[in-house]
């Protein structure tokens, strides 16, 4: 394996020397940018990280600026990026550093892991860029050219296969420049050893590639259990009182549940989208409401559908027009009224947005909603 190791390496710091990409975060050795760079691309491409990477380095100069930030308008400004507890751990890491590391970004991979939010993959990162130390990173990039250059079919979700590709990875590290190593391998896996038709004709590697020469190229990586998927569906209600028709109820998202702390409309969730009168008869419905009779206009939008990493969201949004005494009291203190204006103030989740936007481009005439 030594020998196969030593080609890969060679191969492919020359690949990466002839095919370079520059990107913000790698013209700086400065760990608190690069740390942030690491978790907004931790779920994102790097085209629609991007302008979020710059928009936190100009609001938060350095990571004591972070900290001290409240909390919503972190979540604001990572609006639309999804996978929300990221943001939360990337404030919770922040005040870490700043309280108790004299806002100092920690410089040894140990210290760096102890980082809310920095997972293995994180650190070695983070340790090679900032610091040139000696990790190798392994994320899906990495566990695919692997795979298909050494031919391991052990299963990339497994305790063993984990360890088994760990190893290889530190073992092809060049220990000399890891942080050109680390992003040589990651930039291969998206450009070159592509998921779906990787360019292997035109491949620097293709001469002791193993899926290449065992024609498996489609079949690594492995993985031994599919995701599971659920499907939920959401019932929003845009409760406008009469008289106030230009506001409406929000409330933010407190639960242990996708999308904690952001903000959205009062929803009723159930096994299938509620029809309108469904909707009236439905008992959540009725402990919000205390005499639905009054109800002055409801109407319902076309359905929404937004697919998470493990579940698929179906919402639908019904505009409730009523006098706010039939609203229960308990229903509006946990409530938050707000005009239109002041919605810029809020994150809320993409199909959220997707309605409101909606809302504007159709210039409300699909629903009174008088926002
Ligand atoms: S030959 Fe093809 S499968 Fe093998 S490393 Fe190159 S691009 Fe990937």
């Amino acid at each position: 394996m030594p020998k196969q190791t030593n080609f890969f390496t060679k191969h492919l710091m020359e690949w990466t020397a002839a095919n370079p990409r520059p990107l913000p975060w790698k013209a700086t050795q400065n760990a608190y940018h690069i740390w942030l760079s690491e978790i907004i691309l931790q779920q994102t491409r790097v085209e629609q990280g991007t302008p979020y990477y710059h928009k936190f380095i100009n609001a938060y100069p350095s990571i004591t600026d972070l900290a001290n930030a409240p909390a919503d308008e972190v979540m604001r400004l990572w609006e639309g990026l999804g996978y929300y507890s990221r943001a939360r751990n990337l404030h919770a890491a922040a005040k870490y550093v700043a309280d108790e590391l004299n806002g100092i970004f920690p410089s040894t991979h140990e210290e760096i892991k102890k980082l809310k939010g920095v997972g293995p993959y994180t650190a070695a990162a983070i340790a090679s860029f900032a610091y040139n130390l000696p990790y190798s990173v392994v994320d899906g990039n990495v566990y695919r050219v692997l795979s298909r250059f050494f031919g391991i079919e052990t299963p990339i979700d497994t305790t063993i296969g984990k360890k088994e590709f760990a190893q290889l990875a530190q073992e092809a590290l060049h220990k000399k420049d890891p942080a050109t190593y680390n992003q040589a391998i990651m930039n291969f896996g998206a450009l070159q050893c592509k998921p779906a038709n990787p360019l292997c004709e035109v491949c620097p590697l293709q001469k002791k590639c193993v899926a290449f020469k065992t024609d498996k190229i489609g079949l690594l990586p492995i993985k031994s259990k599919k995701i599971k998927r659920t499907e939920r569906f959401f019932n929003y209600l845009l409760i406008q009182p009469l008289k106030k028709e230009n506001q409406v109820f929000i409330s933010k998202r407190l639960a242990k549940d996708i999308w904690q702390n952001l903000y959205e409309f009062p929803l009723i969730e159930t096994k299938e989208l509620l029809t309108q009168q469904e909707l009236l008869a439905h008992p959540s419905f009725n402990l919000l409401i205390n005499n639905t009779s009054k109800i002055k206009q409801v109407q319902s939008s076309k359905s929404y559908k937004q697919q998470l990493t493990h579940q698929k969201i179906n919402a639908q949004f019904f505009v409730i027009t009523l006098p706010q005494k039939y609203i229960s009291a308990s229903a509006t203190k946990q409530w938050q009224l707000i005009t239109k204006k002041e919605m810029d103030n809020y994150a809320f989740p993409r199909i959220v947005n997707s309605f409101l936007e909606n809302q504007h481009t159709s210039g409300n005439k699909q629903l009174l909603l008088n926002l």
